[in-house]
This record gives structure tokens, C-alpha cells and sequence, in this order.
């Protein structure tokens, strides 16, 4: 079967990389977290002291450093400078600052440049916010994953406790409603579904029924 690019996109907490991991597993396809390059941006800003709202300085910082993503049995693995720091990246400071951070234009240009390279080959599975519409226009499958904000603070609050950080589902739900707005309001490739992509709301459905569902689809299409 032909090699070819997946997209999919959605708002926090959807189910994005849970689904985007497994797809790519049946595959053999390699799965691309675009999310985790933003965050892995925003961890250097904090522990450089760059002011988030400084794009040139934020540029700088991106140029002049390495972000290596690479896939594990679990997700994946970031590296920034050689150094790993998956875990930090998923810190509430990080979370809460991602956003303003991936709103400038010249960060989400070399970004985009970086995961276009990523996929070049085709056998991408990769998961974002602008995949569909900007980063990967030409994918043959683009999925618009959604889900309730409840759901979707509900899952994250469990994914939290299940790794054993600390949790306020409030709060969650307060966070997740933030990032949405401003990932969503933005000017540059703000989060929006592409007009062909496949929308599938997953607050009802398993985890097993988005894949094969997404599965179904790019057999269609491959
Ligand atoms: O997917 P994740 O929640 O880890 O993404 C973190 C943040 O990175 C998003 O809220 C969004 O601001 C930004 N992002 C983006 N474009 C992408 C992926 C993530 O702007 N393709």
C-alpha cells in the first residue's frame, strides 16, 4: 500500500495523540507530535529568561537550538539541546504559556518548515492544530478530532493522576477553554478544521473506535 500523509487536528485534549500514536503503530508510520515542538520551544524560553511576547528573541532561541523529537514505545521522547525534557514539557508553566508562544509568525513559519521536512517521504501521522490546513495541505486523510470541553478536561485530569502529577479538574477545564480561545483566535494559522478534513467527535466514542474508524478511512484513500 502506497505510503501516505495523515493530518489530524483538533483542540486540547481530544484524543489527538492517543490516536495519532496508535494509528501510526498499525501503520508503521511515524508518528509526528507537532504540539510537543511548541512546548518544547516554550521550555526554553522559561529557562532562558525570553520574554513569550518577543517573537524575534523567541526566534533567535528556536534558531540557535535543537529540538529532536523520537518515538518511544509510550509517545514520544523530546530532546532540546540534547537534553531530555519530556516531562517538563507537560508542566502547567509550560501549558499555560505554549499558546502565546506559538501565535508569533516567525516561529510558526520555521516550525512548519521543520514538520514539513518530517514528512516529506510520506508514512506520517502527524498532530497539531493546523496540519490539515497549512502544515501538510496535500495529506490524503485529514481528521478533525473533537470532543466536549467537560470530556476533554475529564481525560486529561485522569492522564494527570494516572502519571501521578498533581490535578484540579476546575482548573483543567478553565486551561483547556483558554488555550482553545487563543489557538483558535490567533492571526497566523489559527485552529480551524480544513474544509476537507473528516470531522469525528469523540466524546462518545473509544479510543479502538476513533483508530478504526481512521483506519477504515485511509484505506480508502492509500
Ligand atoms: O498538542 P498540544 O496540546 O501539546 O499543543 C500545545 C500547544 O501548541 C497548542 O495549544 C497550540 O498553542 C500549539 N500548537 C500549535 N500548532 C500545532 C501544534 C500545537 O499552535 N501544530
Amino acid at each position: 500500500m502506497k505510503k501516505i500523509n495523515i493530518a489530524i487536528d483538533g483542540p486540547a485534549g481530544a484524543g489527538k495523540s492517543t490516536v495519532a500514536k496508535i494509528v501510526a503503530d498499525r501503520l508503521t508510520y511515524l508518528y509526528i507530535d507537532t504540539g510537543a515542538m511548541y512546548r518544547a520551544l516554550t521550555y526554553l524560553a522559561i529557562s532562558s529568561g525570553v520574554n513569550p511576547e518577543d517573537g524575534v528573541k523567541l526566534k533567535e532561541l528556536l534558531d540557535a537550538s535543537s529540538i529532536q523529537l523520537e518515538v518511544t514505545e509510550k509517545g514520544t521522547d523530546v530532546y532540546v539541546n540534547n537534553k531530555i525534557v519530556t516531562e517538563d514539557i507537560r508542566s502547567s508553566e509550560v501549558t499555560n504559556l505554549v499558546s502565546i508562544i506559538a501565535s508569533h509568525r516567525e516561529i510558526r513559519e520555521t516550525m512548519v518548515q521543520l514538520q514539513q521536512g518530517m514528512a516529506e517521504q510520506g508514512g506520517a501521522v502527524m498532530d497539531g492544530r493546523d496540519i490539515g490546513t497549512h502544515v501538510l495541505p496535500d495529506a490524503e486523510v485529514k481528521i478533525f478530532l473533537t470532543a466536549s470541553v467537560e470530556e476533554r478536561a475529564r481525560r486529561r485530569h485522569e492522564e494527570n493522576l494516572a502519571k501521578g502529577r498533581e490535578s484540579d479538574l476546575y482548573i483543567l477545564q478553565q486551561e483547556i477553554q483558554r488555550r482553545d480561545e487563543l489557538d483558535m483566535n490567533r492571526e497566523v494559522a489559527p485552529l480551524e478544521k480544513a474544509k476537507d478534513a473528516i470531522e469525528v467527535n469523540t466524546t462518545s466514542i473509544s479510543i479502538d473506535g476513533v483508530v478504526e474508524r481512521i483506519l477504515e478511512i485511509v484505506k480508502e484513500r492509500a
